[in-house]
């Protein structure tokens, strides 16, 4: 969806350009038409089995983007009742929506009961404990899967593997059998899948096989138990290309896991997040100061660590590039924020030709972008712009400094 006209950059039939002056930088900005083309994609891979798709709200939460996926059809994966609260306040409806997490509240079991949320994915025997005794006082049934840690190694950045023994997430298959004979026993829950999540950025097949495996050994123990599994839900994870990593092909991702539930009357659940919007955002900055030394070319953006904090947090390579093209000398850079920390960096090494006041693309920044990013150094936090065609549309103010005040008071007037 992005693309040069006259060396100027363009999202869908938008100069980015226009945006700037229109709504300033740092700002984000997503295309609707990749949004809605990496959801089909997914969604008609797994056309021939009854499946849903739940996008994992927390990759980029905006209220617009979850109305433009309720529309296509999607569900949700939540894991707040905020989220929970923006996916009914976008229009999706609460029974197609799952609540993952390890440490839900208990405001957010009874505001999802209430709501008539469609599952409940357990962590522990503790939580399942709790869902029940707060299912029993709201006389409402809680649709229940318990999440299963099927300990693969999804060989991804360890910050975000999740399926591994060591995690805190999940039970192991032998702990998910015992919760499941006790729900089995209790008049408030209702059992209703087996779930998974082993990780984000995964590019290989194998973790996913081997984790659907291990939930299709536990859904036949159970079956033999007399208890019923509906869907087998795999969670998301779908890794996207960055810089130059081989992304699953959709399409054989699909075939493998549909041949290995074929003959088997379960859906499927998927929660994936990166890989609908990763790739459908940019964050637009401008340069605002040239320096170098000896050593190094910095240049310092508009954007910083408290907006786009991947490269901060995980190390993380996302493409940067100039939104007007010069032909004059490239030098090679480290794209710097203004932040007083020295992890405040958007990338380095990059050779590009750059002077004071352009404005830069950083790329593939649609998920876990915005929604990571914090008032630290009581900066706002960036606009948000969604391009559909010639369109766009602000979807979110940017922050100023009187929204922050508003929330604080002084010790005495
Ligand atoms: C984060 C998360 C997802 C989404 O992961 P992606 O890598 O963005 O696809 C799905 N399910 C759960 C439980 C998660 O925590």
């Amino acid at each position: 969806m992005l693309h040069r006209v006259d060396g100027d950059l363009y999202m869908e039939q938008v100069s980015l350009t226009e945006i700037a002056e229109q709504h300033g930088t740092p700002t984000y900005i997503y295309s609707e038409t990749a949004i809605r083309s990496a959801y089909e994609a997914f969604d008609s891979a797994f056309a021939t089995h009854p499946h849903t798709v739940c996008y994992a709200v927390k990759a980029c939460s905006n209220i617009s983007i979850l109305q433009l996926l309720a529309e296509l059809g999607a569900g949700f994966d939540i894991v707040s009742g905020g989220e929970l609260t923006r996916v009914l306040r976008a229009g999706g409806e609460a029974r197609r929506v799952v609540f993952s997490g390890v440490g839900k509240q208990n405001w957010e079991i009874e505001y999802a009961l209430t709501s008539g949320i469609g599952c409940l994915n357990i962590e522990s025997a503790s939580e399942l404990q709790r869902v029940a005794s707060i299912a029993a006082a709201k006389q409402l049934r809680a649709p229940v899967s318990v999440r299963v840690n099927p300990d693969v190694d999804p060989k991804t950045h360890p910050y975000i593997a999740t399926g591994l023994k060591e995690n805190k997430f999940g039970v192991s298959a032998t702990e998910a059998l015992a919760m499941y004979q006790q729900a089995a026993k209790d008049p408030w829950l209702d059992i209703v899948g087996i779930d998974c999540h082993i990780g984000s950025q995964i590019t290989e097949l194998e973790p996913f096989l081997d984790a659907l495996r291990k939930l299709l050994e536990l859904c036949d123990e159970l079956e033999s138990q007399g208890i019923e599994i509906n869907h087998l839900d795999l969670g998301g994870g779908l890794g996207v290309r960055y810089r130059d990593e081989e992304p699953l092909d959709t399409e054989s991702f699909a075939a493998a896991i549909t041949q290995s539930m074929s003959g088997r009357p379960q859906s499927l659940l998927f929660e994936p997040g990166r890989i609908i919007v990763a790739n459908a955002g940019l964050l637009l900055t401008r340069v605002n100061t040239l320096k170098s030394n000896e050593d190094r070319n910095f240049a310092v953006i508009d954007a910083a660590m408290n907006d786009l904090i991947r490269p901060a947090l995980y190390g993380a390579w996302q493409e940067v590039t100039p939104v007007h093209e010069h032909d004059q000398d490239r030098k090679s850079w480290d794209i710097v924020g203004p932040v007083c920390e020295t992890g405040d960096f958007l990338a380095k090494d990059r050779e590009i030709c750059l002077e004071e006041n352009d404005l830069l693309a950083i790329l593939s920044a649609g998920a876990y972008g915005f929604v990571m990013s914090s008032n630290y150094n009581s900066r706002g936090r960036a606009a948000e712009i969604l391009v559909t065609g010639s369109e766009h549309r602000c979807i979110r103010r940017r922050e100023t400094i009187e929204d922050q005040l508003a929330l604080e008071s002084l010790r005495r007037q």
